[in-house]
């Protein structure tokens, strides 16, 4: 009872991690707590009444600007000014739906935001049209070849151009290492495999000329993608269901490797703001002690502080993967590491209310770089099926959920009166300078774990000279009682000296021969009777 209330802060009920649509499928803050399925069929829902709204404005301004001409000339202001609201309403839309032809033959039709960045970096100016020329002349090259012999590597290379040669020349490595990895695999399924591969290379052509779209529609473009590979297999090919899975874990691999430079923490978003948010978040928070999370997890057990440091570097990890698939198995790891060193601390098996807080206390010792980025991309970009289920989705959700905690703790979340919380976060002063002022924060692991190993030497050295001097004192007191023992008994026999009587007469005589002295009658003298 006592740990429930403790625990309000951060307890959360495992209900509280499924879509809350109640369809059993694990739900996220990035989703508004749905899946991600009834996620997208809320979000074309949004998106139609939008049109529809969109359309009825259209309708209605036309409609009022028709009766404004045609009852007078004299409302040209008014009807001007209708006319530029309808037009900012719609430049809106436009920008989200430059058609993909149109970007096929213009030099430099990129969004605002991406317009900035060319402008900074002024040597980057024109390769737009070079770019484009490239595409379709790839393009039209992929109409009249067969799939299978587009994959040169260099052409891999080529494909995957990026402003600064070392990072990138890197990732052209992997993007060609991947991609041949990719052929090798989609090889083994014959003809389906054929068809994703061309499926992959139509799809990465079609996003490439759709950079524009906003990174909602881009991740829906990929999440339509998904389904359709997956259906085709499964109804054309009649490619078994465990197939299946194999095939769209290559797919997304492969075509996330190629794209990640351009989803991944987009300028057009603001996920960069949001990571820096919470990493100054987290920094802020630096003093958060386990106890303070009710966090089941020991450090002083070498064990256990190892498995923290392995949950920490998994979690870190995260940031370097390309593939979203690769950054989720990352959160599995740290996550189960976690669970060891709670079954560890506790000499039981986790539950999940235990889970939950030491996430949270693991995110805020690694804070894990672009956490928010990683996550967004995960959620865009992750097959979504591994989200809803299985332990992926269930690791995934809980990690959201942590981050969604972290942006919120407060004082009664972590048991501390209000005053000390912000005299934490104002940095006036640590818990940790509190509770002993001979460590700061920072010192190794080790050195604390020998200072408080021979601080209980001392306690025990103590401890002995207690025992000894006990012993001293015992041993005393003992020859005291012996000695006092025999000195009252010597008193007592000096009080009531023995006395030897001399021998009693009537014991001395029973069988002494003195008779006379007895005053017993003479013995009887024997008489002979006559008879
Ligand atoms: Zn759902």
């Amino acid at each position: 009872m006592n740990l429930k209330s403790e625990r309000r802060g951060i307890h959360v009920d495992q209900s509280e991690l499924l879509c809350k649509k109640g369809c059993g499928y694990y739900g996220n803050p990035a989703w508004q707590g749905f899946c991600s399925k009834c996620w997208r069929e809320e979000y074309h829902k949004a998106r139609q009444k939008q049109i529809q709204e969109d359309w009825e404005l259209a309708e209605r301004l036309q409609r009022e600007e028709e009766e404004a001409y045609a009852s007078s000339q004299s409302t040209q202001g008014a009807q001007s000014l209708t006319f530029s609201k309808f037009e900012e309403k719609k430049t809106n839309e436009k920008t989200r739906k430059v058609t993909t032809v149109k970007k096929f033959f213009t030099a430099s039709s990129r969004a605002g935001a991406k317009k900035a960045a060319q402008e900074k970096t002024p040597k980057q100016g024109q390769p737009g049209r070079e770019r484009n020329a490239d595409n379709i002349l790839r393009d039209l090259k992929e109409i009249f070849t067969p799939s299978w012999e587009l994959a040169s590597p260099s052409e891999e290379i080529q494909e995957a151009k990026a402003p600064s040669p070392s990072i990138h020349r890197q990732a052209s490595i992997e993007t060609d290492r991947v991609s041949k990895e990719f052929i090798e695999f989609i090889r083994t399924y014959q003809k389906p495999g054929q068809d994703i591969y061309k499926q992959c290379k139509l799809f990465l052509d079609t996003v490439s000329h759709k950079r524009d779209l906003s990174i909602e529609e881009q991740s829906e473009c990929a999440q339509d993608f998904y389904q359709n590979v997956a259906d085709r297999l499964q109804t054309r090919w009649k490619v078994p269901p465990e197939k299946v899975e194999k095939a769209m874990d290559e797919v997304e691999k492969y075509i996330m490797t190629r794209q990640y430079k351009y989803v991944f923490c987009p300028e057009t978003t603001d996920d960069e703001k949001k990571d820096l948010a919470v990493q100054k978040r987290i920094r802020a928070l630096h003093w958060v002690t386990p106890q303070m999370l009710c966090v089941p997890v020991s450090e002083e057990i070498p064990e256990v502080s190892d498995m923290v440091v392995k949950a920490i570097t998994d979690i870190i990890e995260m940031d370097s993967k390309r593939v979203p698939r690769d950054k989720l198995a990352c959160i599995t790891k740290c996550s189960k590491h976690i669970f060891n060193a709670i079954k560890i601390t506790k000499n039981e098996p986790a539950s999940a209310d235990d889970f939950l807080p030491t996430l949270i206390y693991i995110v805020l010792k690694g804070n894990p770089p672009r956490l928010q980025s990683n996550i967004q991309y995960i959620t865009r970009f992750c097959n979504p099926s591994r989200l809803m289920t299985g332990e992926d989705g269930y690791y995934f959700t809980n990690l959201c959920c942590a981050v969604a905690f972290i942006e919120k703790l407060d004082a009664q979340s972590l048991n501390l009166s209000q005053e000390d919380f912000d005299r934490f976060m104002t940095g006036q002063t640590s818990p940790k300078k509190q509770e002993s002022d001979s460590f700061s924060p920072d010192v190794c692991l080790g050195v604390k774990q020998m200072c408080k190993s021979l601080d209980l030497l001392s306690q025990l050295n103590e401890r002995q000279e207690r025992i000894v001097s006990e012993a001293k004192k015992l041993e005393k007191d003992l020859i005291d009682w012996t000695d006092g023992i025999t000195k009252e008994v010597e008193d007592i026999v000096e009080k009531y000296p023995l006395e030897i009587k001399p021998k009693s007469q009537a014991l001395a005589a029973i069988d002494s021969e003195n008779v006379e002295n007895d005053k017993l009658p003479p013995p009887l003298q024997p008489q002979v009777y006559a008879g």
